[in-house]
């Protein structure tokens, strides 16, 4: 089972690289107007402003996804975001619809902490450790078309930061343990959400060739087994700037990105989904102040949204996702006026053995409501 992806990862000819921003702009919109219907923009909610003012739609991956094979005229999916979310959409898509990623070189750090072949090494040595235990594997949306399949044909789904809390409650139904990847952190809050200590989940160290650096003993009583992966935008924080916006603003709200790790979601006064702290910074009343913990585009992008109230990054001299920055002006340019010539560039496609398990992962997760 393989995702193929055809165009080049970032390489752009010269009339991009060397064009000034306004042109870029001048060219990009009217590519986009001679694409008209026949193409729906997606933009995730952490790109670059340049870029996610041609979406169509904003939103999370998952969001993104759904709206794309919703957009049933259209027969070109341009998604601004990351390779695993690209995949996604074109898990769900229509039949008709092509998805195109402008930099096919936009991954995402933390799903690349999971690839499928240590997963399944994992996988049959928690078996082969955990005879007659019924282990349910959980993917968090942020991960490759393959784990998404492994999980499908596994009897797991997928979940999201939003939902992820009903989907461990959904596992543990089915079975006795969960095996939770890529991310350790979103594990472990959520764990905390069903009422467990932080230190009850059990990290599975990929890096441990034997059983993760865990026994036998200890996997025969875990509940849930997490992976350790991490997001290197969200683990950029630490309790140490929660204490420091609170010595300068007593009355500020801290909203977190459950990617956190647990002791700064703990210090925090709420954590949730990038949807979640989109609308809590709609409710606060204005002249209150927030400080946000996730992406600085996102969190730049609220403080313009909402003037009449005092909105900061966590840490604001923080890196954006780098990955997600990968997709600028000059390569949506080149993405666009490539489509609208007639030229599908950049094309991700899974294939349909892996689109179908993966399917089922997704569904699954729908079924949770
Ligand atoms: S912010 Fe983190 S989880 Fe999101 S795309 Fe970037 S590396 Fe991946």
């Amino acid at each position: 089972m393989t995702t193929t992806a055809t165009g080049p990862a970032c390489a752009l000819p010269a009339t991009e690289t060397a064009a000034g921003g306004e042109e870029l702009w001048e060219r990009a919109w009217a590519a986009r107007r001679a694409l008209g219907p026949r193409a729906v923009i997606l933009g995730h909610h952490y790109q670059r402003d340049e870029v996610i003012a041609f979406a169509d739609v904003t939103g999370d991956s998952y969001l993104l996804a759904r709206r794309g094979a919703a957009a049933t005229e259209a027969e070109l999916i341009v998604f601004l975001g990351v390779y695993f979310m690209a995949e996604a959409a074109d898990v769900l898509k229509q039949p008709h619809q092509r998805v195109v990623l402008p930099d096919l070189g936009a991954g995402c750090h933390l799903a690349e902490t999971a690839d499928i072949y240590t997963v399944r090494d994992a996988w049959d040595q928690m078996a082969a450790a955990l005879p007659g235990r019924k282990v349910i594997p959980l993917t968090y949306m942020n991960s490759g078309a393959d784990l998404k399949a492994f999980v499908g044909a596994h009897g797991g789904a997928v979940c999201t930061s939003g939902n992820a809390q009903k989907a461990f409650e959904w596992a543990l139904s089915e079975g006795d343990a969960i095996f939770f990847f890529p991310d350790e952190h979103l594990g472990r809050n959520t764990a905390c959400r069903l009422g467990m200590d932080p230190s009850d989940p059990l990290v599975w160290n990929p890096r441990i060739a034997e059983l993760g650096g865990l026994t036998g003993d200890a996997l025969s009583e875990a509940e849930i087994v997490l992976w350790k992966g991490f997001c290197n935008v969200h683990t950029a924080f630490n309790v140490r700037q929660i204490e420091e916006h609170r010595a300068a603003d007593p009355g500020v709200r801290v909203i977190v990105h459950p990617e956190c790790p647990r002791p700064v979601v703990e210090a925090a006064d709420e954590d949730g989904s990038t949807e979640y702290i989109i609308r809590r910074c709609e409710e606060l009343p204005a002249g209150s102040s927030a400080v946000i913990g996730t992406d600085w585009n996102l969190v730049n992008r609220l403080r313009l949204r909402h003037p009449d109230k005092r909105i900061s990054c966590l840490k604001e001299d923080i890196c954006p996702c780098v990955t997600m920055n990968r997709i600028d002006l000059p390569k949506l340019t080149w993405c666009l006026e490539s489509l609208a010539a007639g030229d599908v560039v950049n094309v991700v496609e899974v294939d349909e053995e892996m689109r179908r398990q993966g399917r089922l992962a997704l569904d699954r997760m729908l079924a949770l409501g």
